[in-house]
């Protein structure tokens, strides 16, 4: 994306926002501030285009907000492939809920489109770019110093060399775990204890072919954890799953661990899933301690993460880059204040925070085979609550419909 002179001395000059981390919640807030004149570095530790763990699947929130950003008609020039229903399986039985107007879009294709829209508007982009803040009172070299309250620094690794970037407010949108914060003193992110493993596969649409058709979202279920598979725009199958850390030696790997869950569920999978390469993550349900600092906010999964279901991880990372984008240029425009930390933190509450207690149920019973044996029966009964419940965890805050 880069050649290396430029990038080592975009990496050294003044910006008026760095964003770390180019997933939905880095390149979109670095597309609304561009568009919005200020002056973008979006700084990336790995090269483009990249997989990542993820279940593929863009609810209708999520739609909406890039609708709102004018950036759907981009999203569906990609051929996303539109998802109507949900077939869950478990224990040999099968609980179909319908879901439509979802979306199945590889994140191979979809970050690399969203970083490019951030280009467009005026962005720099620079991949293969490891960024760490560094503490409010140390210069370049990491000596102490205080005359630089209204500048952040950030240091930049890459195979090019290191440079360090100043700021004048920093994004931190670099998921789980956010690693560029790991030197500022009072931002931690805790897993919970207990908290599953994220692992993700692709099988080709050659290797699945004839698994499930385009359109359904395939979600097997066990007591060890649960795994999706979505066709995406190319024909191949996306496969996501949340698993408990025992589960995977006791299966004997992850490709075997994922093996076993569809084998209970009663689900046959297609032969290439017997070599299938397995990617996994970091512990997920985490919380982080701060949210906000000085010329500082966190997006998305940097905040902290609840398992997600039905694939609302994307819209709450689109939804904070909506709330943070017209906050960081207002600290641009009018200088930074608490205030406008504190005023961060409650909008994120309000259209975030609140709307993952549905998410952290639905984790809560899949993690207890009694209560997910309890909850399928009553399901299948109730076939509509199951689907009443997936619109309430899809629908658009009222905060966001107003802005
Ligand atoms: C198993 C599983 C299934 C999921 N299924 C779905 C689903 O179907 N639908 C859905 O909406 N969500 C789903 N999610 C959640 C979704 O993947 C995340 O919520 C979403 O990607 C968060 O976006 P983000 O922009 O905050 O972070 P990310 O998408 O994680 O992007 C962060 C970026 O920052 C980069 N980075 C990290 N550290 C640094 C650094 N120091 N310097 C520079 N760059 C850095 C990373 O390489 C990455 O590209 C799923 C997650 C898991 C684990």
């Amino acid at each position: 994306m880069h050649d290396s002179p430029a990038a080592l001395q975009a990496g050294s000059e003044t910006w008026d926002v760095v964003i770390i981390g180019a997933g939905p919640a880095g390149s979109l807030a670095a597309v609304l501030l561009a568009r919005a004149g200020q002056r973008v570095l979006l700084l990336e530790r790995q090269k483009f285009p990249r997989a990542k763990v993820c279940g593929c699947c863009l609810n209708q929130r999520a739609q909406q907000l890039l609708q709102h950003a004018d950036l759907l008609r981009g999203l569906q020039a990609l051929q996303p492939v539109m998802t109507q229903q949900m077939n869950l399986h478990f224990n040999q039985q099968t609980l179909p809920i319908s879901m439509p107007g979802g979306l199945a879009i590889s994140r191979r294709a979809m970050d690399s489109w969203l970083a490019g829209e951030a280009v467009t508007a005026g962005a720099t982009f620079l991949d293969e770019c490891c960024a760490e803040v560094l503490p409010e009172s140390c210069d370049a070299d990491g000596a102490a110093t205080t005359d630089l309250p209204e500048f952040r620094r950030v240091r930049i690794l890459s195979p090019r060399g290191t440079s360090v970037a100043t700021a004048r407010v920093v994004l931190v949108c670099d998921g789980l775990g956010h690693s560029s914060l790991a030197d500022i003193p009072g931002f931690s992110s805790r897993p919970q204890t207990g908290a599953r493993i994220g692992l993700g596969a692709v099988l080709s649409a050659a290797e699945s072919a004839n698994w499930f058709l385009p359109g359904e979202i395939l979600m097997a279920a066990d007591t060890g954890g649960y795994c999706g598979a979505v066709r995406t725009e190319d024909g191949s199958v996306n496969l996501a799953a949340a698993v408990d850390s025992a589960a995977i030696p006791a299966a004997g790997g992850p490709r075997q661990c994922l093996q076993r869950i569809f084998a209970a569920a009663g689900v046959r999978v297609p032969e290439a899933m017997g070599s299938v390469q397995v990617r996994g993550t970091v512990p997920l349900t985490r919380r982080s301690t701060r949210l906000t600092g000085h010329r500082l906010l966190l997006l998305g999964d940097a905040t902290g993460y609840v398992e997600p279901f039905t694939g609302e991880g994307m819209a709450w990372a689109l939804t904070a880059a909506t709330l943070a984008a017209p906050l960081a240029r207002s600290g641009l425009v009018s200088g930074w204040s608490t205030v406008l930390q504190q005023q961060y933190e409650r909008q994120l509450r309000d259209a975030v925070v609140r709307e993952q207690t549905v998410c952290r149920m639905l984790s809560g019973i899949l993690s207890r085979p009694w209560l997910l044996r309890l909850s399928f029966a009553a399901a299948s009964m109730v076939p509509a609550a199951a689907g009443a419940l997936v619109r309430r965890v899809n629908r658009v805050p009222i905060s966001l419909e107003r802005s």
